[in-house]
């Protein structure tokens, strides 16, 4: 037969699935596997939001809607990105894709030709580079300060006349660092210098501690050439929804809207009524689930270190990103095979000699997890 694409054959599948699927292999197998090597939040998605959607099916809004969102979503979106994000945003500047990882997806589509650049922050989360080789683009990698986990003028040195787009993430999955605003500063200043596009992902912007979080698009003229990325999942904890959208420049908008239209035509209907609910009702809801992170987060990182782990600076999201000496791989597969606990090797975020820990979980399992490691070493 035929061979299949070879696009897609270069495509690594998710690195994150592997360790997660052993894991589930062994939970099956009657082990007692705590997992931190989740991304979702492990709180339910607040009653107010699911009566929200529960009333729009049961009002019969089970019809196709307008592609790029309802509008009383694409108004809600732009009014919380001009408030909670500090630049101003028309409802024409947003689309509402079926998870922020389908915005991703079109925005990479929309912007790149084949062969252009995008500069990659890393470590990375783990979809932004298949999303940009599926669109024909070429992923230039650029590890940030490994101590700092912030940038430098070393970031300069990847810029080249192919350069299309610069892929920033804060707070960061896997590190948890927030860029500050030097760093911010810095990407801004380069995108405008060369001409470049940037894609902000701030899915994490809610889950800061003591820090501030910094939107790209809100520095000097950025909001002309950015792509910001944003959903419901972290931040109500609705990863199942499949609820996210972008906000940019309509002419990227409208690029955008004709991949969504040919290819998953709209988000759900119901689920945007869930989204509206989530953007105008209280934000106490979210305010506690970070409280929560940040209850956990002192704890996991206190006892790493008493181990006598290095960690990142760990401002935002819910990760630990731990210093281990030695193969990331074989200590993670030793954690999970003699400790029965699962976490995620930094090799996946091209981040060698480091391990991502998910305080996604209750205080419970993070206490009796770290005694694991402890044991294991
Ligand atoms: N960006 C980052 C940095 C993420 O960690 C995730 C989820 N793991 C996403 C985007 C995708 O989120 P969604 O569920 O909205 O597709």
């Amino acid at each position: 037969m035929k061979q299949l694409s070879e696009k897609i054959a270069r495509v690594s599948p998710s690195a994150t699935l592997a360790i997660s699927n052993k894991a589930k292999k062994m939970q099956r197998d009657g082990i007692d596997v705590i997992s931190l090597s989740i991304g979702e939040p492990d709180f339910d998605t607040p009653r107010h939001i699911r009566d929200a959607c529960i009333d729009a099916l049961n009002r019969g809004e089970t019809h196709y809607a307008p592609s790029n969102g309802i509008p009383e979503l694409l108004n809600a979106i732009s009014e919380k990105i001009t408030r909670d994000n500090h630049f101003s945003c028309s409802p024409e500047q947003v689309i509402v894709a079926c998870g922020a990882k389908d915005a991703i997806y079109e925005a990479m589509e929309a912007v790149l030709n084949p062969g252009d650049e995008t500069v990659l922050l890393t470590p990375a989360w783990v979809s932004y580079e298949p999303c940009v080789q599926i669109a024909g683009g070429k992923i230039v990698r650029h590890a940030v300060n490994q101590k700092t986990f912030q940038l430098d003028d070393s970031l300069l040195e990847q810029v080249n006349a192919k350069t299309k787009m610069i892929v920033v993430n804060t707070p960061s999955n896997p590190s948890g660092a927030v860029f500050d605003k030097r760093s911010m500063k810095l990407v801004a200043d380069l995108c405008e210098d060369h001409d470049i596009y940037a894609m902000s992902d701030e899915i994490y912007e809610k889950m800061v501690y003591g820090k501030e979080h910094l939107s790209l698009a809100a520095i000097g003229d950025m909001a002309q050439r950015t792509i910001t990325i944003n959903g419901f999942s972290k931040a109500y904890a609705m990863t199942g929804w499949r609820l996210g959208y972008a906000v940019a420049p309509v002419g990227i908008i409208h690029e955008m809207s004709k991949v969504q239209q040919h290819s998953v035509s709209q988000a759900t209907t119901f689920a945007m009524y869930g989204g509206v609910a989530a953007l105008r009702g209280d934000q106490q809801c979210v305010e506690e689930m970070r409280k929560e992170f940040d209850r956990r987060r002192n704890y996991i990182i206190a006892e790493l270190n008493r181990m006598g782990y290095e960690t990142a600076p760990a401002d935002g999201a819910f990760y630990a990103f731990v210093k281990v000496t030695g193969n990331d791989l074989e200590i993670a597969n030793r954690w999970l095979g003699d400790g029965h606990v699962a976490t995620t090797p930094g090799s996946a975020f091209y981040a060698p000699g480091w391990i991502r820990l998910s305080y996604a979980t209750s205080m419970e399992k993070l206490r009796d997890a770290m005694g694991r490691i402890r044991r294991v070493g």
